[in-house]
């Protein structure tokens, strides 16, 4: 009895004394791949949970060495210029990414397609620049995944046709995350956030609660649609705020509809839930493109995957999971 209570004495000046140790929250921010990378977590050794955020954002300076589309020595770019002529012997990372591309390009039916590219790279939303009518007809053909052709014994891409391209926008920084929270998890950390713009994971709880993320509203972006309690998740919004520019009454935007090689325009955002981020980044772009029902109807088949969608009417539509319950409106 006497132990036991002493032991509940102990726990409880454990409790007390804990905010005197020196495990805090550590947070740190960096601009990478073109966007702000967030890492947050929980550390009882405060160098150390500094060492393990500066590790996470390594492994994104890498990721984006090797993946960028706009450095000319990225391996990437590399297959961009050689896989036209003949195949490219890829490193084991690029190839598999490539090969989930492909997974995720027959799940929604060619909506996400890293060969949008083909059309796709002849807009610059920071110059408010975008391809002709005649430049779009002549390059859509080049968009098709099945135009990559992958040879895993020998591990090598090569393009089937001239004029393809690809980019890993829509699946990259959901990668990193996953990536970085691997990092974390080897270093022994146990609560943290990593997120890479629109694309994050939590890992563990926020200290005996979920984490609370809260999905923005598309056009006032201080509001939420949603606020979810997550542990142990990944969420990925893709959006038509991000990257676009105003043009004869159009919003011309980074989510490209593979079949017209312009931007998708049926919903304004898309929010996944899932077991992890490279999976929810493709898919938050994959399901853009397909819009509310075929986007619906894809998450739904598919176990453990939420969406929230927001239309173009900014009605908010739920997947079967999420669902509120009845009498309550979306
Ligand atoms: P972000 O997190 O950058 O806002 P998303 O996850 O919504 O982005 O993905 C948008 C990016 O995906 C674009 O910037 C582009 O690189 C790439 N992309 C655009 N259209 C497609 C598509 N149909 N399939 C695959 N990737 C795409
Ligand atoms: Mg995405």
């Amino acid at each position: 009895m006497v132990t036991r209570f002493k032991s509940v004495v102990i726990a409880a000046l454990l409790l007390v004394c804990a905010p005197l140790a020196r495990a805090e929250w550590i947070g740190s921010e960096e601009a990478i791949m073109g966007t702000a990378i967030r890492v947050e977590l929980w550390h009882a050794d405060r160098r150390a949970g500094e060492a393990a955020a500066a590790a996470v954002m390594a492994e994104m300076h890498r990721i984006d060495r090797l993946m960028s589309p706009f450095k000319r020595d990225s391996e990437l770019s590399r297959i961009n210029r050689e896989a036209v002529k003949g195949p490219v012997i890829i490193s084991k990372e690029l190839y598999s990414l490539v090969s989930r591309s492909l997974d995720f390009s027959r799940q929604t039916r060619g909506a996400f397609d890293i060969t949008f590219s083909s059309v796709g790279y002849l807009y610059d939303y920071q110059r408010q620049t975008k391809p002709s009518e005649r430049e779009i007809t002549e390059a859509l053909p080049n968009i098709d995944y099945r135009h990559i052709v992958l040879d895993p014994a020998r591990r090598t891409i090569r393009f089937a046709r001239s004029g393809v391209r690809i980019d890993l926008g829509g699946i990259a920084k959901g990668y990193a995350v996953d990536r970085g929270i691997a990092v974390l998890k080897q270093r022994g950390v146990t609560h943290a956030l990593v997120s890479a713009g629109g694309d994050s994971y939590v890992l563990g709880d926020h200290r005996g609660r979920p984490w609370m993320i809260a999905v923005r509203d598309p056009r006032e972006r201080a509001q939420a649609v949603a606020v979810l309690p997550l542990t142990d998740r990944a969420i990925s919004t893709s959006g038509d705020y991000e990257r676009y520019f105003e043009a004869d009454g159009q919003r011309y935007h980074h989510i490209i509809n593979p079949r017209t090689g312009r931007s998708a325009s049926d919903v304004r955002s898309v929010t996944i839930i899932g077991p992890e981020t490279t999976t929810t980044d493709a898919l938050s772009t994959g399901v853009f493109v397909l819009g509310v029902e075929r986007g619906l109807a894809v998450v739904d088949s598919m176990p453990g995957i939420e969406a929230i969608i927001v239309d173009a009417q900014g009605r908010v539509h739920r997947s079967s999971g999420l669902a509120p319950p009845d009498g309550e409106s979306g």
